[in-house]
Order: structure tokens, then C-alpha cells, then sequence
């Protein structure tokens, strides 16, 4: 392949600008809100579309009707390949081209489904995710045209909004096709438009109920209260009992987890403070740099307590109450070991005696990237040398369950988690967008991965 250089790679982007814009533009009007049926006239329309853009970059794309795990019929996929080389590396490309529904256009300042540019930024749902991360894989091949010296896979997925249901099955049955040494997952996103991030770790999830009961039914609280402690008085002593005085959760067997790849620059306190509208007199809770807390270190969460409403309370002491507890664990630790070392830990230390059951819900794997890969490695200086400025690492405290999945399924594979967006984007929200200057280095920044990764 021809030695590429990075003024030559951005002059390359430059020249396909129009044709990357008219891309995602065309791909945000077609508004493919899996919400609205994955088996949907409009979602195989999208599929299509994507389809036949990656063929204009020479990827022989085609669309593929997945089947869910009850065998009806599922998602429209689109799968596809260019082999360059055989004894060349395999780069498996990853973005979804379904989007979020838009339950309320009004909160819009633009039409969703029609690109709209606003001071450097495009408007639309679908914008940033995940129409940014195909306009990634696009712009990049386009811009390496010929010169593209490794072999590429890809899979667009449909239905990844909707939790992906029928991908397992799907990925399983095309294990062959998908085989590849790297796989890069456009789907995250930046630490800002200017400064370039890998997504370094997600956490897992698990999640139990919690069943507290002190009577066989419930008594008069003018009769009884004192020696008797009402259910849901005590399944509150019961979750303060799983942190200390700093507000850390501290529970035997649950793990912690410092930001993998080290920590380059920890989240703002007080941005973190303004994004979540946290009451001006509450201090966050825990120890240690905020990125750790936030990212890979355990935290809970009572998602579900079954009570009575204020409104309709009387004079009685509850006899039971119940309890959904939604546990993200570091991004190492098996959840099926955290979910068990909080039950272990909910039922040992049942406040007075209380019968505390607990039942075990579902696990998600979290997952960190390998900071010594090849591929790693190579991400960051194609970042650095794209961008200008060092990257900084970055990681989720939630989760995107077919990542660990993928990376299970292909063990020896390099999992790359890249992305277009950035803290402006509101993916999900109304009036989602992307930086226009954010893309345009994201492309040179796949392209000359890509080109490292070819030697
Ligand atoms: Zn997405």
C-alpha cells in the first residue's frame, strides 16, 4: 500500500466532506426508530441504505434479516466484507443503524429527522448514535480507497436501541464471517469534540429483590410501636448497612477498581454537579477521584421499593416490603460473584432478626480494553496524530452489553471502543448532535488506524 501520511489522510477526508455530510443527513432522515418495530418497512429501508453506502467504499454489504431467540423473525442487519489480502489483518467494523424514538418533536429546536447544521454541529436523531459512527467506518474506508491494507468485516446492527436481543444468536451463527483480529465499536463517543478518547471500561450489572418481612400481618403502630420496627424502617437500615461513613459501599466480595489504562484527568465536580442537578448542599458521596467512583468502582441503587403512598398512609406498621436493588460492578468482577456477596451480605446482616430473602435477578458482564493491546496502542497515536492533542482515556459507568458479549464470543479479538460523540451530543435526548470538526478527526482518525494496523 502507499505510504500514507497524516496530511495526506486529512486531505482525503476533506475531499469525501460533502459526500460523508450527505450521508449522514440522508441516513437521519430515514428515521429508523427501531422502537417503532424492528421488522418495520423503515428499518429495512435503513438497512438497505447503509448497504449500499458501504458498497460505494467496496465492501460487498448486504442485509440480512436476524432471527430472535424464539425463532421469530428479528432485526435487519447489515453484514458485509472486503478482503484486501488474506494474509492481512482482520478489522470487524461495528455501528447500529437504528435510532432512539422522538416522543415529543416539540422539544426539538430543529426538525429530528432532517440534518440540520448549526454552528458546526449537525442536528438530527441519529446524528451522533450511531449515524455518526457509520459516517465513521464510511469516511474512513472512502478516504483509504485503494490503499486500505487490511482485510474488513463488517456489521451494522438494527436493533441495538432496543437491547439487542436476537445479536448473541446472530453473532454465533456468523462466527466465521466475523472473525477478526481487531474489532472496533464505533458507538461511544470523545472526552470533548477537541480532545480524543478510547472508552477504557463499562461496568456490569445485577440486580436482586430484596424481600424484608417482621410480621405475619400488620399491627396498630400505637399498640405495638416501639419493640417493633416497621419493614420498611428496617429494609432501610438494612441498605445503609452496606455502606461506611464515607459513603463507599462496603460489602465483603463486592469489588472495586481503579480507571483502567490510568487516570489522565479526573471528571469535574462541579460539571458533574450542573449535569445532574444535584441540590447545592449535598456532598457526593464516596472516596477517591470522581472518575473512579463514577466508572469502576461498585455503586447501588434502589431502583423499586414497594410502600405505602403517603397520600392513602395510616396508623399501621408495615409487616413486609420489597425491594429492587440494581448493583454496577467493576468492570472485572464477575457479577454473578458481586450479585452473591450482596445476598450473602443482605441476609447475614438482617437488622433485628428481620427475615431478609433475596432473590437473584439478572447479570451483565461489565468490560475493560486491554491497555498493552497492539491495537490499543495504535488507536492512541492515530488519535494523537488526528486530533493534534494526547488523548485522554475514558471510561462508562454503564453498560453496552454486546461488548463483553462480542468479546466472549471472539476471546482473542482486540476490542476497540470508539465513538462520535461528545458531552454536547444529548444522544437520546432531544435536539442530539455532532460536532462537524469532531467527525471530520474521528475519520482521519479510523483511517489511519487502520493503516497502522495494516503493518
Ligand atoms: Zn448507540
Amino acid at each position: 500500500m502507499a505510504n500514507l501520511n497524516v496530511e495526506d489522510v486529512k486531505n482525503r477526508v476533506s475531499a469525501a466532506w460533502n459526500d460523508v455530510i450527505s450521508v449522514l443527513s440522508k441516513k437521519i432522515e430515514l428515521g429508523a426508530v427501531s422502537a417503532k418495530g424492528i421488522t418495520g418497512d423503515h428499518m429495512r429501508a435503513s438497512a438497505q441504505y447503509v448497504a449500499g453506502v458501504l458498497r460505494e467504499v467496496g465492501v460487498d454489504a448486504r442485509v440480512e434479516q436476524s432471527k430472535n431467540p424464539d425463532g421469530t423473525p428479528g432485526a435487519f442487519e447489515v453484514v458485509g466484507s472486503r478482503i484486501v489480502n488474506p494474509n492481512a489483518p482482520t478489522v470487524l467494523l461495528y455501528a447500529h443503524h437504528d435510532v432512539q424514538p422522538v416522543p415529543d418533536a416539540s422539544e426539538w429546536n430543529t426538525d429530528p429527522f432532517k440534518g440540520t447544521e448549526i454552528d458546526g454541529r449537525l442536528y438530527g436523531r441519529g446524528s451522533a448514535d450511531d449515524g455518526g459512527g457509520i459516517a465513521i467506518h464510511y469516511g474512513a474506508l472512502r478516504a483509504l480507497s485503494e490503499d486500505l491494507g487490511v482485510n474488513i468485516k463488517v456489521f451494522i446492527e438494527g436493533e441495538e436501541e432496543m437491547g439487542s436481543p436476537s445479536f448473541i444468536p446472530f453473532i454465533e451463527s456468523h462466527k466465521a464471517e466475523f472473525e477478526s483480529d481487531v474489532i472496533i465499536v464505533a458507538d461511544s463517543g470523545n472526552w470533548s469534540a477537541e480532545i480524543p478518547s478510547l472508552t477504557t471500561s463499562l461496568r456490569g450489572n445485577t440486580t436482586v429483590d430484596v424481600k424484608v418481612k417482621v410480621l405475619g400481618h400488620q399491627v396498630h403502630s400505637g399498640q405495638f410501636g416501639g419493640p417493633i420496627l416497621d419493614a420498611y424502617t428496617l429494609a432501610s437500615m438494612l441498605i445503609a448497612s452496606l455502606y461506611n461513613k464515607d459513603g463507599d459501599l462496603d460489602v465483603p466480595g463486592i469489588e472495586s477498581q481503579e480507571p483502567v489504562g490510568g487516570l489522565q484527568r479526573d471528571l469535574d465536580e462541579s460539571q458533574v454537579r450542573a449535569d445532574s442537578s444535584v441540590v447545592d448542599s449535598y456532598k457526593l458521596a464516596g472516596t477517591g477521584s470522581l472518575a473512579a467512583r463514577m466508572w469502576t468502582k461498585p455503586s447501588l441503587t434502589v431502583i423499586g421499593m414497594d410502600a405505602h403512598p403517603v397520600e392513602e398512609s395510616f396508623n399501621v406498621i408495615a409487616h413486609e416490603t420489597r425491594l429492587r436493588l440494581s448493583l454496577r460492578t467493576a468492570p472485572c468482577q464477575r457479577p454473578e460473584a458481586a450479585q452473591k456477596a450482596l445476598s450473602d451480605f443482605l441476609v447475614a446482616n438482617a437488622p433485628f432478626g428481620a427475615q431478609v430473602t433475596v432473590e437473584p435477578l439478572d447479570n451483565g458482564m461489565g468490560w475493560a480494553m486491554d491497555p498493552n493491546a497492539i491495537a490499543t496502542k495504535d488507536a492512541l497515536a492515530s488519535m494523537k496524530d488526528a486530533f493534534g492533542v494526547d488523548p485522554i482515556n475514558k471510561g462508562e459507568g454503564g453498560s453496552i452489553p454486546f461488548i463483553p458479549e462480542l468479546q466472549r464470543i471472539f476471546p482473542k479479538a482486540q476490542v476497540l471502543v470508539t465513538g462520535p460523540e461528545d458531552p454536547k451530543s444529548n444522544a437520546h435526548s432531544p435536539n442530539e448532535s455532532i460536532s462537524l470538526s469532531g467527525l471530520e478527526s474521528n475519520i482521519v482518525t479510523e483511517a489511519l488506524l487502520l493503516s497502522r494496523l495494516a503493518k
